[in-house]
């Protein structure tokens, strides 16, 4: 097809305390005794948030471990886990930043899907529906509450499990959620949207429909991050509303060189998303060059420290890796550079730009 033809989310509700509303917009969507899992980030174990899960029957929580970025190995073992304790599961449930929503899509594809999720990393390889899933952000930024990928990092590659049956069935927007988490944190995440904007705007795939929603997302960044004062509970709405059409936009787009390059980090550092894009970004001048400069002024404004030489010391094979890593996300580069690409980001410039970070 030449015109891509996208699955969104199925349902979006919206609003400070949205969130109580969980038991009723489960209810219709419980089969029989089969419990709902609620996969919720650790960082909530014994906190309110922990005792406001509308648990009926069988249903369980389970805190998802995101010390690292999600795993297919973890992926599996808790879709096997599931079916060995429940047979079959109602729904699951996400509650917290990019790597939870993205372990709860993983693990609802998982359910019904045979074999590993590390079998369905790329585009369009997903053969079923999971079971119903919800996603419910905690942090602000990634895109994940909308996007039809799940990003894992599999036994060869991290890629996502890019496919129809990816979105959620149900995402609950509820700022109050974001209120508490801290300002490295939430400034790393909400960098992950406005990178998203800028990759998006800047890309040779855009579009309207792309570009609708990344203006609109970058302008809702720059309000939070450049022109208020402090943080406040509109920050918190502004941002979530920023996360939502920041993926929107690369939803009919893509992201561009600081993602493709920072996939490489991940992969061989174990850095994470949001602060590895950040590290990327900060050096990125020759590409985005007003995004570059608007970004360190949001820094400094911020009082965030982004951290320096972290590549420093590797050996050539770890630079390779990187490498090979990073060229593998072909579209991104498409996006990025052009259909002549390849020519452009040659292995040794991109080893260059590998050696700044
Ligand atoms: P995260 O989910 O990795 O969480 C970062 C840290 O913040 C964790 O320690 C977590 O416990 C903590 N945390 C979460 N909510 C909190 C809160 N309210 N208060 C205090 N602490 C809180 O961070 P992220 O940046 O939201 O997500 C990054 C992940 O998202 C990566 O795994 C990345 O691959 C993925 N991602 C997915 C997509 C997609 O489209 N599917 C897009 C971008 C990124
Ligand atoms: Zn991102």
């Amino acid at each position: 097809m030449t015109f891509r033809n996208f699955k969104m989310v199925g349902y979006v509700v919206y609003g400070r305390g949205c969130f109580n509303q969980l038991d009723e917009l489960l209810a219709p969507h419980r089969k029989g005794d089969a419990p709902m899992i609620f996969l919720l980030d650790h960082y909530f174990e014994n906190r309110p948030l922990a005792r406001r899960i509308p648990l009926r029957g069988k249903d369980k929580v389970i805190f998802a471990d995101v010390s690292y970025e999600p795993k297919t190995s973890y992926v599996d073992r808790l879709a096997t886990e599931l079916k060995q304790e429940f047979g079959t599961v109602s729904g699951i449930i996400g509650i917290g930043g990019g790597s939870t929503m993205d372990l709860a899509k993983a693990v609802s594809l998982m359910m019904t899907n045979p074999g590993s999720s590390a079998d369905y990393q790329g585009w369009d390889l997903v053969k079923l529906p999971g079971v119903y899933k919800v996603g419910i952000p905690t942090l602000s930024g990634t895109g994940a509450e909308v996007s039809r990928t799940t990003v894992l990092t599999g036994p060869t590659k991290k890629l996502g499990m890019n496919s129809d049956f990816t979105p959620f069935d149900q995402i609950v927007l509820d700022p109050e959620l974001t209120a508490d988490a801290p300002v490295n944190q939430r400034f790393y995440t909400g960098m992950d949207c406005y990178i998203h904007c800028i990759e998006s705007l800047e890309g040779t795939y855009l579009n309207e429909f792309s570009k609708s929603y990344g203006e609109k997302a970058l302008q809702l960044c720059q309000e939070v991050y450049v022109k208020k004062q402090g943080w406040d509970a509109d920050s918190d709405d502004k941002l979530m509303m920023a996360s939502y059409a920041g993926g929107m936009s690369i939803a009919y787009s893509q992201v561009g060189v600081a993602h493709a390059v920072s996939y490489g980090l991940a992969y061989l550092l174990g850095t994470k998303h949001g602060i590895g894009n950040c590290i990327v970004f900060d050096k990125l001048e020759e590409f985005y060059p007003e995004g570059v400069r608007e970004f360190k002024k949001m820094v400094e404004k911020n009082k965030i420290d982004i951290p320096q030489h972290i590549t420093k010391g590797l050996t050539d094979e770890q630079f390779n890796t990187m490498i090979d890593v990073s060229l593998v996300m072909k579209p991104l580069w498409e996006n990025a550079l052009g259909k002549d690409w390849e020519k452009i980001m040659t292995r040794d410039r991109l080893r260059a730009l590998y050696e700044k970070l």
